[in-house]
């Protein structure tokens, strides 16, 4: 299987390249080149557990890596999560199922994907006989996920920018409390945005760039797209052959990544019934999908923050499939959305996409009304896919994080302030973060003394 490139202007790569590469060199998103039909194996996909389902499902398209030697990385990508089903799958009601994907070191669902990405860069670094540094900005759970995937792998060194004093103090324990040597958590004085300008300083220097092998941490990254589909897979292999047919899978959405995930997964040949795209005020996927017109717009946080976003960074896979593959239509589309911030589709699939906001307002007593209903506490995040869910029929809710990483939220909602021993267990641990200007010659030196 090789990967091709949204704007259609990069020659075809191996997984391994497109996974290293993570940006196509012509600015796309890499695409496998075609999606295997998954049609006639989903009964013998039916017994497997969770890293063997993983490892059938990667098969087929870390096509450059030997069988052997992805079954042991995905089995090891998945040691750490606390629940042997990794995402396990509840009932809330007969209708309501809850799937939960936050039981790994990091407590979010991005750590799925970037547990294994951490060690699809380890093998890469092994392979090719060299040292890598990743670098990234974080306004939260991207960070703490990333330096969880990346900790202790032999050649990686991992720098985190983020804005001091403006996130959760548990998320800055996530990442300033690991006591990795090669993990670096900068505290940059400034604002997210402006630590994300840092770094774009950062990759533009070319020489700095490569004399460094800096890598960058986002969400776009092919091997994330494809490990997210595994657990939509899993899900629906344990629902009734009813809930099969019938159940919608609501997903709480910031970058479209994780709803892409399971998009994909359906045009594999798996029958799921659709997917309800939920938002929190930021809504511009909910404009799209109600009236067909993506306007980019201006970002205001949030209880839900990491579904606060304006532009939605994996959009452009769904505009390629959207638009029957063609990357000069994809080309010519991003193009005006850049100029104008603004394109009206013609056509997508209706047939499979919903979609729901909720405002901040809604949050707490969504969370209360749930826990009162069920005696299951939500995170701000997933209790925004919990809007409109009175009147919608059998669904299958993505639970992206642990409330205990939300305590004040839940406090004020439900009274009680949930905890978690991995939580807990980080108050003791010695803070390690270097506080630093946002200015790119000084981040660049600190990089630079400690690059591996
Ligand atoms: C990142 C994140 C989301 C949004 O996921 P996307 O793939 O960006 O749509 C939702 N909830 C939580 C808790 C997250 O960390």
């Amino acid at each position: 299987m090789r990967y091709v490139s949204t704007r259609g202007g990069s020659p075809p790569v191996a997984f391994s390249d497109a996974v290293a590469a993570g940006l196509a060199p012509d600015g796309g998103l890499f695409v496998p080149e075609s999606l295997p039909d998954l049609s006639a194996e989903l009964e013998g996909f039916a017994r497997l557990d969770y890293p063997e389902l993983c490892s059938r499902f990667l098969e087929r398209f870390a096509t450059d890596i030997p069988q052997p030697e992805l079954r042991e990385l995905v089995g090891r990508s998945y040691a750490a999560f606390d629940r042997p089903e990794i995402a396990p799958l509840l009932e809330l009601s007969p209708e309501v199922h809850v799937l939960e994907l936050f039981h790994g070191p990091t407590l979010a669902f991005k750590d799925i994907a970037l547990q294994l990405l951490g060690n699809l860069y380890a093998r890469q670094c092994a392979v090719r006989k060299e040292t890598i540094n990743v670098l990234g900005a974080t306004s939260g759970d991207t960070g703490a996920a990333a330096i969880h995937g990346l900790m202790g792998r032999p050649g990686v060194a991992i720098f985190i920018l983020y804005p001091d004093g403006r996130v959760s103090p548990l998320q800055e324990r996530q990442m300033a409390c690991t006591g990795d040597p090669n993990v670096h958590a900068l505290a940059v004085s400034g604002s997210f945005d402006q630590a994300q300008a840092v770094l774009k300083q950062l990759f533009a220097d070319g020489d700095f760039r490569r004399r460094n092998r800096l890598s960058a941490v986002n969400s776009i990254n092919i091997a994330r797209i494809l490990a997210q589909s595994v657990y939509y897979l899993h899900a629906w292999l344990r629902l009734s052959p009813e809930h099969r047919r019938s159940a919608v899978f609501v997903v709480p959405t910031g970058n479209f990544g994780n709803v892409l995930a399971g998009w994909m997964l359906q045009k594999m040949g798996v029958p799921i019934r659709g997917f309800r795209v939920a938002t929190n005020r930021n809504d511009i996927l909910h404009r799209l999908f109600t009236t067909g017109e993506y306007r980019v717009g201006e970002v205001s946080p949030s209880l839900a923050p990491s579904m606060d976003i304006q532009v939605a960074s994996n959009f452009e896979r769904f505009l390629y499939y959207s638009l029957g593959r063609d990357p000069d239509r994809v080309r010519a589309v991003m193009g005006e959305i850049g100029a104008k911030g603004v394109y009206r589709f013609q056509d997508f699939d209706r047939d499979t996409f919903t979609s729901s906001r909720c405002e901040d307002t809604e949050i707490q007593g969504i969370i209360r009304q749930v826990h009162r209903a069920h005696g299951y506490i939500l995170d701000p995040h997933t209790a925004c896919a919990f809007k409109g869910m009175d009147y919608s029929g059998p669904s299958v809710v993505l639970a992206t994080a642990s409330p205990a990483k939300f305590p004040e939220v839940i406090r004020a909602a439900i009274g009680i302030e949930p905890t978690h021993p991995t939580l807990e267990a980080l108050k003791s641990k010695p803070l390690v973060r270097h506080k630093i200007v946002a200015d790119a010659a000084a981040i660049r030196a600190f990089i630079e003394t400690r690059a591996v």
